[in-house]
């Protein structure tokens, strides 16, 4: 047996992957990937792929770049790990400083995790038992938006709002207040789009005010709900989140673990609007996508909440050193390389693109973008916005066809996601919209 042969029935008999329905996967033969250089992968036996969704949404500055590289050995040849729990280390506390250097000024402390998900649970906690230390009752729940993605954990499926990921999970959660999703592409008919946007932030506003008393904070992601489908708010909605907060004394946690560094053409999607934060979840591109690193960004109003007591969570691997160093030159990268700056004509070439070969395909509905982030959501009908049938799996099908032109994506559903590292060139972002036609083209 070749060694990728081997490797597939290895990965066939005993690994159970993430997101994927296993029965199909157990008829598939898995791509096993050995190696990555800037914004491709290379599998077992040589060939090369465009990393079209940058490795789950987080890859920065492409592959092995070697500042990361070098920073990860160097740190490997110092210490591994050593616990936050009593002790301070060397990157970790690097980090803190330069995050709270770059994030939005009311943002102070920083609390490191491991994955998004868990990001998110401390930043549920720390509101929740903020209120009880500040001495204020019934300020227990969480508004959530439909549509909603924070993670997979039981706190952050409490406040997500995707259907078929958490109804299951239904009876584990804590009940919340729901507001509709701010995107409005799905709306009955009668109303224009931007009416419907209009209703559902006003509802936003509305249950903000009826359920203040008993609110502890609104949780969103902001710009753009990303694993519902990329789905964009209207200019001005995460400000008119922040001011009905502001209104009747709710936190507000921003949950930048998707769009965080870079990934809307400013270092935090909450620029945007200038909105400050109470809390900020960040967590993938953290790393520049190197390795698991997460952390929730605190105000001092809410620090200093806890200042007579203690917060009882941590984890084993809470600001891991390895992560840390890595993530401190991932930041200086930025700084070099002029990471930001070079955004502006990516986003701009590959809005471009979309509008001239992607958005005239009869089956594309909507196709929404933001920064670097981009969903194509495929329909039945462009006039009604009508789902095509869920069972021809469009999606996986225009994914599985560019795989044969040498491009990596993942679907969400119906919805083609376009997120490459941020460090693609103007020829690979060409080459992966051209792609992403051709296949979309040839699926539908
Ligand atoms: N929050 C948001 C907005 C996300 O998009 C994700 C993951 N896609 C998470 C949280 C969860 O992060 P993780 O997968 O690292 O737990």
């Amino acid at each position: 047996m070749s060694s990728t042969a081997a490797l597939r029935a290895d990965d066939l008999r005993y690994a159970w992957h993430p997101f994927t329905p296993m029965a199909r996967w157990l008829e598939s033969e898995p791509l096993v990937i050995a190696e990555g250089e800037g914004c491709e992968l290379v599998d077992t036996d040589g060939n090369r792929y465009l990393d079209g969704v940058a490795s789950l949404w987080c890859n920065v500055h492409g592959h092995r770049h070697p500042r990361l590289d070098a920073a990860l050995a160097e740190q490997a040849g110092r210490l591994a790990h050593a616990t936050m729990l009593g002790l301070a280390n060397v990157p970790a506390t690097r980090l803190a400083r330069r995050l709270v250097e770059i994030a939005p000024e009311r943002l102070t402390r920083v609390f490191y995790a491991g994955d998004g998900a868990s990001a998110v649970e401390i930043a549920l906690k720390m509101a929740f038992q903020y209120w009880a230390l500040r001495g204020v009752e019934g300020r227990t729940r969480f508004l959530r938006l439909a549509e909603a993605y924070h993670g997979d954990t039981v706190g952050a499926v409490s406040v997500g709002g995707i259907e078929v990921f958490h109804r299951i999970f239904g009876p584990l959660t804590f009940a919340t207040v729901l507001a509709p999703s701010p995107n409005a592409y799905r709306r009955p008919p009668g109303r224009t789009r931007a009416e419907a946007e209009e209703e559902r932030t006003a509802e936003m506003e509305r249950l903000v005010a009826a359920h203040a008393g008993e609110l502890a904070a609104v949780i969103v992601e902001p710009l753009v709900q990303a694993a519902a489908g990329m789905l964009t708010a209207p200019d001005g909605y995460l400000r008119r989140v922040r001011e009905a907060c502001d209104r009747h004394g709710v936190l507000l946690i921003v949950d930048e673990v998707a769009t965080g560094f870079g990934r809307t053409g400013r270092m935090f999607a909450c620029e945007a609007e200038g909105v400050q934060p109470d809390l900020m979840t960040v967590g993938k591109g953290l790393t520049g996508g190197y390795l698991p690193l997460s952390a929730v960004l605190t105000s001092d109003e809410v620090f200093e909440a806890f200042l007579g007591t203690t917060f009882f969570h941590g984890h084993t691997f809470t600001g891991n050193p390895l992560a840390a160093a890595v993530a401190l030159a991932s930041l200086e990268v930025f700084e070099e390389e002029g990471t930001i700056a070079a955004l502006g004509p990516k986003i701009a070439l590959l809005e471009r693109l979309l509008a001239e070969r992607v958005a005239p395909l009869a089956a594309v509905g909507d196709v929404r973008q933001c920064g670097l982030m981009v969903g194509i959501e495929l329909v039945a009908d462009r006039a009604t916005a009508a789902p095509l049938p869920p069972e021809r799996r469009t999606g996986d099908l225009v994914c599985e066809l560019a795989l044969g032109h040498g491009v990596i994506m993942r679907p969400l559903g119906d919805v083609v996601v376009l997120m490459p590292p941020l460090a693609i060139s103007e020829a690979q972002l060409e080459r992966l919209v051209a792609v992403t036609a051709r296949c979309i083209a040839e699926a539908t």
